[in-house]
């Protein structure tokens, strides 16, 4: 990288990074905070207000990550820091059961026709975990079928991402991860139906469940096809398997109820993170309730959690998920569209080749002129562009998912103001990734 992708210097933020580099490996606790696909140095954020956040060096930026989804209704709604003030006030855990995780659950199951019954965890990667562990225990099977891009965590049988041939036994892609926790994981091509019948035929009586982000939005956003999900709903039920839908980055955010509120196919087990937990750690799985009577101790599928259900976790789901009416999620609908109105405008004026897509307000940009369907069409987009793209509306006070490979968010809080502030950065930002070179 030439030193003018880098238009300005965050100093207070390089000194925090370079006091984390000496007690943290890469100086974060999760990779992509690192900026190492965008190279420069990330920005250490002191707090956040509505749809900015600010930087140890004192500049605000309009945040199109939103933590990563959970912050739905901006930073710091007062509604939920009511909620958790309240909370925390009458302790922080008791390690009992409580009211507030049966609120959490009632909400949930209200809103999320089949969601039965749910467990609460403490992580997205937990809630995929057990749900894994809850579909070989129900099936007696071993095999797991998933596809290449999709996100479920950092669970060691789900980090298999690589090959994308026919029934392909995936190698890990990861040292730490056995071959023989990876070889119970088949990784199919997302969106190929023809693969996943394949490999029900090569493995007759041994797969467990087929596991497939909602909408996928760990590989940029691509979209299910019309009929992909149904049909492996169907493909599991001919079949004997389970069928898993990750909603931990849908649920809760591309509808009220989530991903399958837009498309209503009906999963066996569900798993949700990220919005549910108000910007807290609180995540869950669940679904039918006679898979979900197989779980400790109603069943005998062990899982339990220190912190699961934590009385300020989910007071603060709950208050978020009662603010998400009908009317939050029109608004973010609009806001959201009328970002991508701005973005693609920008990016065509300057005849930068590029297609967004959308899983209704969740979007992402792929540097390229054909649509991406699949994790081997996202990683042929020219993704240099995206690294000047990117440090050009930083400069200008966006800060964007340092990737090309995530959604963008948006929130309730995103305003005119906010809106504005992106349509100012645009332009520059677009000639930046026309002038950009591999
Ligand atoms: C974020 C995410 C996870 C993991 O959740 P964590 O809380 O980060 O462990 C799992 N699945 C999907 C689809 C996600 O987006």
């Amino acid at each position: 990288m030439s030193e003018q992708a880098y238009p300005y210097e965050a100093p207070a933020s390089q000194a925090l990074f370079d006091r984390a580099e000496a007690v943290t490996p890469g100086g974060v606790n999760s990779p992509v905070r690192a900026f190492r696909a965008v190279g420069g140095t990330p920005r250490f954020m002191v707090s956040g207000t509505g749809p900015y956040l600010t930087d140890a060096d004192g500049r605000e930026y309009v945040d199109l990550v939103c933590s990563w989804g959970p912050m739905i209704l901006g930073h710091g709604h007062p509604e939920v820091i009511a909620a958790v003030q309240e909370a925390v006030a009458r302790g922080t855990s008791f390690g009992t059961p409580g009211e507030g995780e049966v609120a959490l659950a009632e909400e949930m199951v209200a809103r999320v026709a089949p969601l039965e019954q749910v467990r609460l965890v403490s992580s997205g990667t937990e809630a995929t975990m057990s749900a894994i562990r809850l579909a070989r225990g129900f099936t007696r099977r071993t095999k797991v079928i998933k596809f290449a891009g999709c996100y479920h965590g950092h669970v060691d049988s789900l980090l298999a991402a690589a090959g994308s041939g026919v029934a392909t036994f995936a190698l890990p892609d990861t040292p730490g991860v056995t071959g023989a926790q990876a070889g119970d994981t088949i990784v199919l091509p997302y969106n190929d139906l023809e693969a996943v019948r394949a490999a029900f035929a090569a493995h007759p009586g041994e797969i467990a469940c087929v596991i497939t982000e909602a909408s996928p939005g760990n590989m940029g956003v691509v979209p299910p096809l019309p009929g992909f999900n149904q049909g492996l709903k169907d493909l599991c039920a001919a079949n004997g398997a389970l069928f898993v839908s990750d909603e931990v980055m849908t649920g809760f955010r591309t509808s009220r109820a989530g991903w399958y509120g837009v498309e209503g196919v009906e999963p066996d087990l569900m798993t949700f993170g990220k919005v549910m937990g108000g910007g807290f750690p609180a995540a869950a799985f669940g679904g039918r309730a006679d898979v979900m009577a197989h779980l400790a101790p109603a069943g005998p599928v062990y899982q339990a959690g220190t912190l699961s259900g934590n009385p300020v976790a989910t007071a603060a789901g709950l208050a978020q998920l009662r603010l998400l009416d009908d009317a939050a999620y029109e608004k973010v609908d609009a806001v959201s569209e009328q970002i991508q109105r701005l973005v693609t405008e920008a990016l065509s004026k300057e005849g930068v080749a590029h297609t967004l897509q959308t899983a209704s307000n969740m979007f992402s940009v792929f540097f390229t002129d054909r649509p991406v369907t699949n994790y081997e069409e996202a990683k042929a987009q020219e993704s240099f562009r995206f690294t000047a793209f990117f440090h050009s509306m930083l400069a200008n006070g966006v800060y964007l998912p340092p990737s090309s490979f995530e959604s963008w968010f948006v929130s309730t809080a995103h305003d005119e103001r906010a809106v504005q502030r992106i349509a100012d950065a645009l332009p520059a930002a677009a000639r930046a990734a026309a002038e950009a070179t591999a």
